[in-house]
């Protein structure tokens, strides 16, 4: 079998990366060692970010049907519910999708992402393991194993996507530097009878450890999660039932359980590659950077780099982009990943450490912080951006470039201003986007013009210029090169055709 692109793995990393393939018409296989897509609940959040990847893929509404939406959170301790914050619409004027947490499972994330597959008629090779890879000087080759037999598939380009322990990483010798953490992590979806409120997010910090209650979709029920107390943790086949009362004691909330769905303990890791890339073969999601799940940044981060790789690899394979594009998908994700690391590191040591001065922070003083932050009105809309992903730019991208002279109070690299209700809906199609704001729009023969300066199809996006786009420092006409992904890629004042030219040369006008 031949392809221009081989997706090893289909979990919501793999399966985003070949929806975005599909809606940039390149040839792709994409295999997976299971039978179907996971049947167990695993990574339970989707931030605006990714929804705004799902409102591209047209599947915003079903994902929004199917998911809970958390306007809130109460913490209680010694069993009362001491503190609340409400944040309904957290990033409102900031993304279609203003919510601070879409609880939409994993295999909710994987079963969209297999049926629009699906319904554009392409489909996984499931039941098909990834055993050996060759690298020559013009294609990859990859030994797979089928229920039938082996198979050998020729891509142009390999996307490993098999997840932590990533057979692909480790064939090709990436580094994977990091640790693990020494407490285990529980995680159980159960039915509770309780009358708890079905939007928010509850939390329980004590002495010992910390547990945490998402609502789900689906009558009384919730997922809990928690560290596994130290007596637990050498112990092999450890179920619910073993540690139910530990639950209520830590939490001394009065869980009154129903039934239970999925119970999974797991050890944490924190670990990153050095490069997402060697030659033809390259990472994304957790093959690539592994990390505790506090902030519920794992899956997300996995369909965000997916996406970020994707349309370098069409505009390469489509003869649109020299090969160093393809090196700016490590430009742009390692650092995420990184910073990734620390963030979600200083949220698991402080939720999970046992040491005097730490518990007494997280009991006493950590969530008034958090209540404080989430009620203050400036503060809401940082915390928004963070935790939503929408605030991470490729400013230092060297596809990143401006000769704009307005004094903007935005930048190059960073993703698109978010200036109106449904505003990424104009750029939802799978290329290269040019806004264009003014007081008048370009005549016909202009745009033409502008757009035969481009080695590929452009979409010429008019705007006025509204007292939106004067606050954030529009003050004459302005172009926006839109990348694909909504990142803006390039800006200037006026449509130069030289330097527009000098800007393309470097990765899009100098292909080979
Ligand atoms: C029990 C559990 C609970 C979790 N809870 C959370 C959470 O609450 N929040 C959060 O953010 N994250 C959580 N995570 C992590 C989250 O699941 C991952 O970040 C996310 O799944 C990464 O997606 P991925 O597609 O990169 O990798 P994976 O989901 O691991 O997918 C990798 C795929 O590759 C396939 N594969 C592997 N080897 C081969 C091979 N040789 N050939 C072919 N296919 C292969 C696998 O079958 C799998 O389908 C949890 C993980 C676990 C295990």
């Amino acid at each position: 079998m031949t392809t221009d692109v081989l997706i090893i793995g289909a979990g919501p990393t793999g399966l985003m990366a070949a929806n975005q393939l599909q809606r940039f018409g390149l040839d792709f296989i994409i295999v997976d060692s299971k039978a179907g897509p996971t049947v167990e609940s695993r990574a339970l959040a989707v931030s605006a970010r990714s929804m705004e990847l799902y409102q591209q893929l047209g599947l915003a509404d079903t994902v929004l049907e199917r998911a809970v939406k958390i306007n809130g959170f109460h913490v209680y301790s010694n069993g009362k519910r001491k503190t609340s914050a409400v944040f309904d619409d957290i990033g409102e004027d900031l993304s279609d999708f203003p919510y601070m947490m879409v609880v939409f499972e994993q295999n909710k994330n994987e079963t969209i992402l297999y049926e629009n597959l699906q319904a554009h008629n392409k489909t996984v090779m499931w039941n098909t393991s990834f055993i050996k890879l060759t690298e020559h000087a013009d294609y990859v080759e990859a030994k797979v194993k089928t229920e039938t037999g082996e198979e050998t598939i020729r891509a142009k380009h390999i996307i490993g996507c098999d997840g932590a322990r990533s057979p692909v990483r480790h064939q090709k010798d990436f580094s994977f530097e990091g640790g693990t953490y020494e407490n285990k992590f529980y995680v159980a979806d159960v039915h509770l009878s309780n009358d708890f409120d079905s939007r928010k997010l509850m939390l329980a910090p004590s002495d010992e450890t910390f547990t945490a209650i998402f609502p789900m979709k689906g009558d009384n029920k919730f997922r809990l999660v928690g560290t596994l107390l130290p007596q637990y943790a050498d112990k092999e086949d450890i179920t619910f039932e073993d540690i139910k009362a530990e639950v209520s004691r830590c939490s001394r909330m009065k869980l009154e359980y129903e039934g239970v769905n999925w119970f999974s303990i797991y050890k944490l890791h924190h670990r990153c590659v050095d490069n997402f890339s060697k030659g033809r073969v390259h990472l994304a999601g957790d093959s690539a950077h592994i990390h505790s799940p506090a902030g519920g940044q794992g899956m997300n981060t996995g369909l965000q780099d997916a996406h970020n790789l994707a349309w370098k690899l069409a505009y390469h394979l489509k003869g649109y982009a020299n090969a160093d594009l393809l090196d700016t998908y490590n430009e742009e994700r390692l650092p995420f990943a990184k910073w990734l690391l620390g963030f979600t590191d200083r949220g698991f040591t402080l939720m999970s450490g046992s040491g005097w001065f730490i518990s007494r922070f997280r009991k006493y003083v950590m969530l008034n912080v958090m209540r404080l932050l989430f009620s203050t009105q400036n503060i809401k809309p940082r915390l928004f951006k963070t935790f939503s992903q929408t605030s991470y730019d490729y400013t230092k991208s060297s596809l990143s470039a401006s000769d704009a002279t307005q004094k903007l109070k935005f930048k190059a690299g960073e993703r698109l201003p978010y200036i109106e209700p449904n505003f990424y809906l104009h750029f939802s199609a799978a290329q290269f986007h040019i806004l264009h704001i003014a007081k008048q729009n370009l005549a016909p023969k202009t745009a033409a013009n502008i757009q035969a300066t481009f080695p590929f199809p452009v979409n010429i996006v008019e705007q006025k210029l509204s007292p939106a786009w004067q606050k954030l420092g529009v003050r004459s006409e302005l172009f926006i090169l839109v990348r694909p992904d909504t990142y803006i890629a390039y800006m200037a004042d006026t449509f130069n055709e030289s330097t527009w030219k000098t800007y393309l040369e470097r990765y899009f006008l100098s292909r080979e």
